[in-house]
């Protein structure tokens, strides 16, 4: 059961070459963050140093693991991809770093779950480009200093309050990508469909980007189920309507919201009077993890007005109400 809103890359996600922006002219959105790096980038090279380490947060979707590639692009250096859960010894994260070549990137996808005893042994890398290692074991054991290349950390977060302060202020650079606005994803959409070969009208891609919830991944995926409906019930071309029918028969509606949801809304509404109640309370009533339902579904919920979090919980508001009796 694929559910649209899935952090988790599709089957036909696989072949994202060719979508995935790999320079930041066609990257879109985000000017600021955009700025900021390309100043950066030109001038680590210009001194010839390697760059800042650099964290990006924000919701799934939004770009992080694409600007850590184009890091890396813009810089001339390679890219090593691990993750926080991958990494489970400190020996994972050591073999990692030996293995980099000069001004390399490392990127740490989920930075936020890293083991703490892997990374303590970040601290000493990224500001001294050294680790310690053990040499022996028991009371013979001691530690020895091993040189590192310099390297560039590219650490991505869904939860950026989850990470501790020695790790966070070790970042030259922060970024927080929000969710997209409407006009930037109609870009993408129009963007990725010229790649796909796909023809689409200016209302065609307004819908699809309408009801992306804010996040380029979904507006990608939407547009490959668009493309496909299209092709089968129409002559290929997507429109408004085509674009429409199509997301309408996916179940999803007009503001984008799936049918999870939905659920989230009216049990927060209905079973339990609009709220205040828990999101690990949510979570069991949908049959979902909180961690889905915290990073997933509440950041759009709570975007475009339908959802508060409250120090007691959460709470519906008067528009959700309203457009969940709807349906
Ligand atoms: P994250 O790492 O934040 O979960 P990704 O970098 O994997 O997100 O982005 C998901 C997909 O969305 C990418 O494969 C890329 O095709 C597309 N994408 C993300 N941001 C943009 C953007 N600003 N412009 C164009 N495409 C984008």
């Amino acid at each position: 059961n694929e559910r649209i809103p899935s952090p988790d890359m599709l089957p036909d996600e696989t072949d994202e070459a060719g979508i995935r922006p790999g320079s930041l002219d066609e990257f879109v959105g985000q000017p600021q963050i955009k700025e900021t790096l390309a100043i950066a980038i030109e001038a680590a090279k210009k001194r010839g140093e390697s760059l800042d380490h650099i964290l990006f947060s924000g919701p799934p979707g939004l770009g992080k693991t694409t600007l850590a590639g184009i890091v890396a692009r813009e810089m001339g250096v390679g890219i090593r991809s691990t993750s926080g859960p991958v990494l489970d010894r400190p020996g994972d994260l050591a073999a990692q770093l030996t293995a980099l070549s000069r001004g390399d990137v490392l990127f740490i996808d989920e930075i936020h779950r890293l083991n703490p005893v892997v990374e303590e042994i970040l601290y000493p890398a990224m500001e001294d480009n050294c680790i310690d290692v053990m040499i022996g074991e028991g009371p013979g054991a001691r530690s020895v200093p091993l040189p590192l290349e310099e390297f560039t950390l590219v650490g991505a977060t869904t939860k950026i309050g989850l990470l501790g302060s020695p790790l966070r202020d070790r970042f030259g650079l922060v970024f927080r990508l929000n969710l997209y606005e409407v006009a930037d994803l109609v870009g993408i959409v129009q963007r990725s469909a010229l790649i796909m070969q796909t023809p689409i009208t200016p209302d065609g891609a307004q819908e699809i980007a309408k009801r992306s919830r804010g996040t380029p991944r979904i507006a990608n995926r939407l547009l490959r189920r668009v493309r496909d409906f299209a092709m089968v019930r129409g002559d290929g071309t997507i429109d408004g309507e085509t674009a429409d029918r199509a997301l309408t028969m996916l179940g999803i509606d007009s503001l984008g919201l799936d049918d999870l949801d939905r659920r989230i809304l009216t049990v927060i509404a209905d079973d339990f009077g609009g709220g205040p109640v828990g999101a690990r309370t949510i979570a069991i009533s949908i049959g979902e993890e909180v961690r889905t339902v915290e990073e997933v579904y509440e950041p759009y919920l709570i975007q475009i007005g339908f959802l508060k979090r409250t120090p007691q919980g959460r709470e519906t508001t008067e528009a959700a109400r309203r457009h969940i009796r709807l349906f």
